[in-house]
């Protein structure tokens, strides 16, 4: 697959690679074997495409394999809709699991033998101590925890419980199975941790055939030991479960020793990269749903119209590092401006159209003008676009009292319309309220194809719309999910959301070729950013969304001189 090499060409060197480099020089591994664990309660975010570039790429630049293993251990929350779209959000990202598409509900068997195993070890034990009380006797970082009355249970009564647990025998919540390591360890995870829990819930892929599940400890690193994984790659918040990892790898006759890793985790401003704060943002309808383009998720990013290599090129760009840190938004923007700065052919839409007259343009006539459809490739070739006496131009784009610095229409002043003619602005209609609702204007016809053979220069170049020829359509103008850069701070993420996250804007015109435009297929319309059509278009009432604006020199002079 083209988007997979691409991918892996592009990969940095980090102490990831290095550790994989040492691994293979010194004969540790032969094939590198990598995996990307979702547990599918929701949908894949921007920080999953870290860990997945991160897992597949190197899988691929090492001619190893990664797998794609759902993380299924616990069936209250997890749902079919969320595994169908991960899968389709790893595809879309660039990458393959060929044959190996894995759950951790597949070694179910498997996970008890072994849980069994250790209860015959002495390593394990059924624990009936209430949650809570467990949880207090867990102690803390500074004190010890304290021994349950139940860990020393015989053997032959903990495998008699074990199996009557399974069997459904006790409610949920009403014992547990422990492995027995130290109660006083300074490693919190390695006192007597959890390895089974009973919940008599069905679970979308073995129905009714467990009551009792393996915590992500317990079927995690045994999943990385059946499926061959040589390295384990998570990120750091995991690194104190290490020892449990290797404990349990110790202790079981697994059939092969795969190592855990841990790097830090994406973090980006104004963004939340949680799934379950994402799907009580869905539950609670503050946003249109998983895939809502405001969302940090790859399904909001795909329908938003960021394409895959930008999330790709994202992630090479951030690397992969030991450190947490919170990477600039600047940084993701510049990586999908690139992209869609190469990609995207260029259009016409006027997103808040005003009429303009060109009263010496012979009335009934029109002719077609050479448009070029992507300065920045060649092959992307011309359009024909069609002009005429009554156009559209923005609104913005006309200014009755033009401060310093504006160099678009206004009375008096002579613009250039893009691909067509030099207009100068005769006079300003308006309602009754004074509010401008046309323009009248001439045309120099000696200015075809936008120069003047006197060399008469004009300072600004707008773009137009064709009125006979033009298509309405909706645009949605979307903004930050939130208002400041680490949402939540003061405790609540909801109090933090941006109230003007979108902005739908209604009878914009659109140059005819957008008529053909289709989802997930970029286009620029010119002077404003980068746009796609939204799956809620339908024939005849297009939706388009504005995936990113451009940098307005306009807005950003008049950002600074507010400043200043
Ligand atoms: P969330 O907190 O959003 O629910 P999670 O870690 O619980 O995320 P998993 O489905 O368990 O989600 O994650 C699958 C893999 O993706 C794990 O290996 C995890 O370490 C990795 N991952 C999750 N979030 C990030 C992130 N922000 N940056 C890099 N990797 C991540
Ligand atoms: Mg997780």
């Amino acid at each position: 697959m083209a988007a997979v090499e691409s991918a892996a060409g592009e990969a940095g060197r980090d102490f990831i690679r290095d550790i994989i480099d040492g691994d293979l020089a010194a004969g540790r591994v032969r094939e590198v074997v990598t995996r990307f664990p979702p547990e599918p309660n929701g949908y894949l975010h921007i920080g999953h495409a870290k860990s997945i570039c991160l897992n597949f790429g190197v899988a691929q630049e090492y001619g190893g394999r990664c797998h794609l293993r759902f993380d299924d251990t616990n069936p209250a929350k997890e749902e079919q809709e969320y595994i169908d779209a991960i899968m389709r959000d790893v595809r879309w990202l660039g990458f393959d699991w060929g044959q190996h598409l894995h759950h951790a509900s597949d070694y179910f068997d498997q996970l008890y033998e072994w849980a069994e195993h250790l209860i015959r070890a002495g390593l394990a034990y059924v624990d009936d101590t209430p949650p809570e009380e467990m949880r207090a006797m867990r102690g803390t970082l500074t004190e010890p925890g304290r021994e349950s009355p139940y860990r020393n249970r015989s053997t032959a009564q903990n495998l008699d419980l074990f199996r009557r647990m399974r069997a459904g025998e006790f409610a949920d919540g009403a014992c547990v199975l422990r492995a027995r390591i130290d109660m006083a360890s300074g490693n919190m995870n390695l006192r007597d941790p959890v390895l089974y829990r009973i919940l008599h819930a069905p679970h979308p892929r073995t129905g009714d055939r467990w009551c009792i599940y393996p915590t992500y400890d317990f079927a995690h690193g045994q999943s990385d030991a059946i499926e061959g994984v040589t390295h384990s790659l998570c990120t750091l918040e995991f690194e104190d479960h290490r020892p449990l990892y290797d404990w349990l790898i110790e202790h079981l006759p697994v059939p092969s020793r795969p190592r855990q890793y841990e790097f830090a985790r994406l973090n980006l401003a104004y963004t939340v990269m949680s799934k379950r704060f994402l799907k009580r943002l869905v539950d609670e309808r503050r946003v249109a749903g998983w895939d809502d383009p405001r969302m940090p998720t790859l399904a909001g990013l795909r329908r938003r119209g960021i394409p895959a290599a930008a999330v790709r090129e994202f992630a090479r760009r951030v690397g992969v590092a030991r450190a947490n840190s919170v990477v600039d938004l600047a940084m993701f923007d510049h990586a999908v401006r690139d992209e869609l700065n190469r990609t995207a052919p260029r259009r016409m839409a006027v997103l808040r159209p005003l009429k303009l007259v060109i009263e010496n343009y012979p009335e009934g006539q029109s002719e077609e003008l050479d448009a070029v459809n992507n300065p920045e490739d060649a092959s992307a070739g011309n359009r024909r676009i069609r002009f005429g006496r009554e156009l559209f131009i923005e609104r913005d784009d006309f200014m009755e009292a033009p401060p310093k610095g504006f160099y678009r229409l206004a009375p008096g002043r002579e613009v250039r319309l893009r691909y067509a003619y030099f207009v100068t602005c005769r006079e300003a209609l308006k309602d009754a309220a004074g509010n401008v609702v046309e323009l009248r204007c001439t045309y120099d016809p000696a200015t075809r194809g936008g120069n003047a053979p006197d060399g008469r220069k004009v300072r600004g170049t707008i773009h137009w719309v064709n009125a006979a020829a033009a298509v309405p359509a909706e645009v949605r103008l979307y903004d930050l999910l939130f208002t400041r850069p680490d949402p939540g701070a003061d405790g609540d993420l909801m109090a933090d959301l941006n109230p003007d996250s979108v902005e739908m804007l209604t009878g914009c015109l659109l140059e005819p070729a957008l008529a053909e435009a289709r989802p997930e297929e970029p286009v620029q319309f010119e002077r404003q950013g980068y746009f796609c059509l939204d799956l809620d278009s339908r024939p005849g009432r297009l939706v388009f969304n504005r995936t990113i604006g451009l940098r307005d020199s306009w807005a950003k002079s008049q950002t600074a001189a507010r400043a200043g």
